[in-house]
Parts: structure tokens; C-alpha cells; sequence
């Protein structure tokens, strides 16, 4: 945590730089949300407009707070990103970000403390304080959307690694020689798990399967194939039963590699939790070793907003006397 930082002050501004969405809130210490921005990512053009766009949500849900009220700034990114140093590695979604020290950069045009963090991590961390996770001492959050990733709370901390970059659970490999990842490897977990790569089997499939309301033409993407599922569509049934097996091996995994007391489940699929829960918990019952099996696994209490709600929190961290864990 940067000098500087006003210690006790009672608010926080997070920010979640996304690859569709850039979003700030202003929280308060018991992670309640008091104030939001948002704006379409403009993903393509280049850093210096993507901080003018980070500075200006923040600057609106910021107005009008006065400086001794503000405790800093967390800022949510995707990874791989050095938290140590404030300097984004590389962000594949989001054009130019490659070695940028994004907190640096912030801090100085926000003339505030920035603190930056994997965006899993910092979901993981409002899920925990806030959220799915309260009162465990171990629990991994999983995000599904148009990646996997997600963060790790071991023995009542976070899980960080060499150079915060722990926690990158997507890239699991589950298929040796298997499908091509946005990463690079093959055979990652993202690679079948993913919103992205729900929908592309669900349109490839579409076109062989009789009967199905996905076979329109369209663009078939992940929410089509739940709204489907629930309608009866056979296709699409089969379609989230394959999904939510899919989900369940990375799950077995994660249980058997962190045992977690809970696996908050976050990101755009967990509006499906529902449809999806019970093949994760038959893939678990018969994969997992049986003394993992009785781990919980639930939905994310903040919905879209883990990530912004913990980023916010980390820059609380500095003061002992109102450090929730
Ligand atoms: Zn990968």
C-alpha cells in the first residue's frame, strides 16, 4: 500500500477495467455500494484513451467526495498483471496493454494511491469479505464468462504467488493436445468451459441437431443456449449437461488442489447457476475423492460486481482496526 494513503478514512473507489466494460464505485467500508459508473471499453484504442476512460468513471463517482474521506483507489484488471509493481503484462482483450505499469500511470493522473489487482483475485477477495465467502478461512472463486479465472483464499489469505499471478485457474490443462486456447496452450480449461466456447459448440452443433430453436441462423451465444434449456430444447439441454460436466472437472481439481470450504461460482454463466448446479454436483460426487466431496458450491453473492467491490476493498487493508479478516 502506497504512502500517502488516507488511513481510516471511510471510502473507497474501485475499478474494473474489463474488456466490453470499464466501471468504477465508490463503496463504503462495510463494501456497500454508494455510487457507479460505467462505460463501453473502447478496446482497441490504445492505452492513453483507455486511462482517460478509467479516470473519467472514477472521477464521477468521486465527485464532490472530499480527499479526507477518500481512503485510495483498487483497481481490477485482467491478467496476467504484476501486483507487485502495479504493471499489466499483457492483456489479450484489451489492445496495448503489454509491460504497462497501469497503478503508475493512475496514480499520477489521479494524483491518489492506486493499488492494482488480478481482476480474480480481487473478486475473490470481495466474494470473501463481503460476499459467498464470509466467515471461511478457504475458498476459491471461479468466474465463467468469456474466459475462466478466478482467485484462491487459503488459511485466511490471499493467495497471490510470484508476483501476484497466482490463481489463474482457467488455464488448467484438462485435454492433453486439446482445443487451442486464447492463451496459446492447448487444452485449457477456459478452452471447453468458457462462455465462448459454450456458444461455439452450441452454433458448430446447431446446424446437425433437428428441431432446435438454436438452429435459426442466429448468433448462438451462451445466455441463448440457457433461455433454450429452459424452454425444453433438446439440444440445448444436452448442450448445459455438457457444460456443467465440463465445469465440474476443473472443479474436482480445485478441491483436490486448494480444499476449499466453498466454490463461488461469479462472472456471466453464474446467472444459469441453477441449470448448471446439478451436473457440477453429480460430476463431483463421482470424480472427487470422498473426503472432498462435501465442499460447498454456490453461486456469487455480488453478482457482477465481486471484482470492483474487492479491488475498492484492498486499499481498507492498511488499517489494522477495521481489517475484517
Ligand atoms: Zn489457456
Amino acid at each position: 500500500v502506497s504512502a500517502g494513503q488516507q488511513h481510516g478514512a471511510p471510502l473507497a473507489i474501485g475499478i474494473d477495467l474489463g474488456g466490453s466494460q470499464v466501471r468504477a464505485a465508490l463503496i463504503d467500508r462495510a463494501g456497500k455500494v454508494l455510487k457507479r459508473s460505467a462505460v463501453a471499453t473502447e478496446a482497441a484504442a490504445g492505452p492513453d484513451i483507455v486511462i482517460e476512460q478509467l479516470c473519467a468513471v472514477a472521477g464521477e463517482v468521486g465527485e464532490g467526495i472530499d480527499r479526507s474521506q477518500l481512503a485510495g483507489i483498487g483497481v481490477a484488471a485482467p491478467g496476467p498483471l504484476d501486483s507487485e509493481t502495479g504493471v499489466v503484462l499483457g492483456i489479450p482483450t484489451i489492445a496495448g496493454f503489454v509491460d504497462f505499469p497501469l497503478a503508475e500511470r493512475l496514480t499520477s493522473r489521479l494524483a491518489t494511491p492506486v493499488t492494482l489487482e488480478n481482476d480474480g483475485i480481487a473478486a475473490a477477495l470481495g466474494e470473501w469479505r463481503f460476499g459467498a465467502g464470509q466467515g471461511h478461512k478457504h475458498l476459491v472463486y471461479v468466474t465463467v464468462s468469456t474466459g475462466i479465472g478466478g482467485g484462491i483464499i487459503s488459511d485466511g489469505r490471499v493467495l497471490r504467488g510470484r508476483k501476484g499471478m497466482a490463481g489463474h485457474i482457467g488455464h488448467m490443462t484438462i485435454v492433453r493436445d486439446g482445443a487451442l486456447c486464447a492463451c496459446g496452450n492447448r487444452g485449457c480449461w477456459e478452452a471447453y468451459g468458457s462462455g465462448t466456447a459454450l456458444a461455439q459448440r452450441a452454433q458448430a452443433r446447431s446446424k446437425t441437431a433437428p428441431g432446435t430453436v438454436l438452429a435459426d441462423g442466429r448468433i448462438v451465444d451462451a445466455r441463448g443456449v440457457f433461455d433454450a434449456e429452459r424452454l425444453g430444447d433438446r439440444l440445448a439441454r444436452e448442450l448445459v449437461a455438457e457444460e456443467a460436466s465440463i465445469l465440474g472437472v476443473g472443479i474436482v481439481s480445485l478441491l483436490h488442489l486448494y480444499s476449499p470450504e466453498v466454490v463461488i461460482l461469479g462472472g456471466g454463466l453464474a446467472h444459469a447457476f441453477d441449470a448448471l448446479y446439478p451436473g457440477i454436483a453429480s460430476h463431483v460426487a463421482e470424480a472427487a475423492m470422498p473426503a472432498f466431496r462435501d465442499a460447498a458450491i454456490v453461486r456469487a453473492a455480488l453478482t457482477g460486481n465481486s471484482g470492483l467491490i474487492g479491488a475498492a476493498s484492498m486499499v481498507f487493508d492498511a488499517v489494522p482496526a477495521t481489517t475484517r479478516a
